[in-house]
């Protein structure tokens, strides 16, 4: 998709976006409510149009410039967190459903065999009303899949399942998707499950695209606060960008090339910072240490930091009540203000 924008009234749901998604990817939308994921789902499966830009598949386009191509002929399957079953009818009957177009036994064989690879062949004769919360996505998926969808488009689907059963279905799910070449854009607001699954993740952030890449490199390299948040912990301080260097509380860092003289802001993931005995650089005390399972929670004040700095470490790597502080330049990342400020005032 290209340039699509899709506004509701005063709001505007999608502003822009463009995305390309390659054979076989498997593609997560990371963003919190609101941010547009299902509006963005909804135009690729034709169940909406949009304002402005255009959606191809392949060389096909489907909408934009006066198109817009229903749903049924767009080759993609839905798999939604609410997508219900359709209860009066069986589950080899909910997994035909899709399959209206071919004949009886080639419907019922390809049924069975889609309900086979995802564990439910002994199903088949059940009423969706006695199936597990877990059973009935599997089918879900079954019946998403029957059509053969050269592209399948997964909303929240994972996320009305208890923990353990959301990991198996994930798991399933994927299986399927990988082994049959299927390409998946999956819209969730869980940067965990977005990891888990995806070769590139797209963050969304008030219907714009902030960042898109692999995990590992949107948790090294975040474009901005935002994304550096939304992808694993992060701690901020405040620092000043002069000559060759950026001044903070807990230390010295390079000044990376696009980062203006004056204030900044600093994003560290807790990798960045080491503690150990005092004199080894920055002074700092420790005032709290609390019982968090292998580790400990501390509490760490350090002159120059409006509030303790908290850090979560191996009990055996505290040294003592009196610590110093170095930083690792890899892992801080230095954002100029104000556009730090304005992102991440967006998104408290
Ligand atoms: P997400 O899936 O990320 O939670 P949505 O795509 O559902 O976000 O919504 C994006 C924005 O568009 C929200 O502000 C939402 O209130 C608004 N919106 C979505 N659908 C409609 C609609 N049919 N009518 C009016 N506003 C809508």
């Amino acid at each position: 998709m290209s340039g699509v924008s899709r506004r509701y009234g005063r709001t505007l749901a999608l502003d822009n976006v463009s995305l390309t998604l390659g054979p076989g990817e498997i593609l997560a939308v990371l963003g919190a409510s609101g941010c547009g994921k299902s509006t963005l789902l909804r135009l690729i499966a034709g169940l909406d149009a949009p304002d402005g830009g255009e959606i191809a598949f392949g060389d096909r386009r489907v909408a934009g410039r006066g198109r817009n191509a229903p749903p049924a002929s767009r080759g993609v399957g839905l798999m939604f967190q609410d997508y219900a079953l359709f209860p009066h009818l069986t589950v080899l009957a909910n997994v035909r459903f899709g399959l209206a177009h071919l004949r009886g036994a080639d419907a019922r064989d390809i049924a069975r065999e889609r309900l086979d690879q995802v564990g439910l062949a002994h199903r088949a004769d059940s009423y969706p009303g006695t199936l597990s919360g877990g059973e009935a996505q599997r089918v879900a998926l079954a019946r998403a899949l029957a059509p053969r969808p050269r592209v399948l488009l997964l909303d929240e689907p994972f996320s009305n399942l208890d923990a353990g059963t959301r990991e198996r279905v994930r798991a399933d799910t994927l299986a399927v998707l990988r082994r049959d070449g299927i390409g998946a854009i999956l819209v969730t607001h869980d940067a965990a499950e977005a990891v888990a699954c995806a070769d590139r993740i797209v963050l969304m952030h008030r219907g714009r695209i902030v960042q898109s890449g692999s995990a590992e490199a949107l948790y090294a390299a975040p474009a901005t606060p935002f994304a550096a948040r939304a992808l694993g912990e992060i701690i901020e301080i405040p620092g000043r960008a002069v000559d060759g260097h950026v001044a903070t509380p807990l230390g010295t860092l390079p000044r990376p090339d696009a980062v203006p003289e004056g204030a900044v802001k600093v994003c560290l993931r807790p990798e960045a910072i080491r503690l150990g005995p005092a004199g080894a650089g920055v002074p700092a005390r420790i005032l709290g240490r609390a019982f968090a399972g292998p580790r400990l929670r501390l509490d760490i004040a350090v002159a120059g930091l409006g509030a303790p700095l908290r850090l979560d470490l191996p009990p055996e790597a505290v040294p003592g009540e009196q610590v110093g502080i170095e930083l690792l330049p890899g892992r801080a990342h230095v954002f100029p203000l104000p556009d730090g400020v304005q992102v991440l005032s967006d998104c408290n």
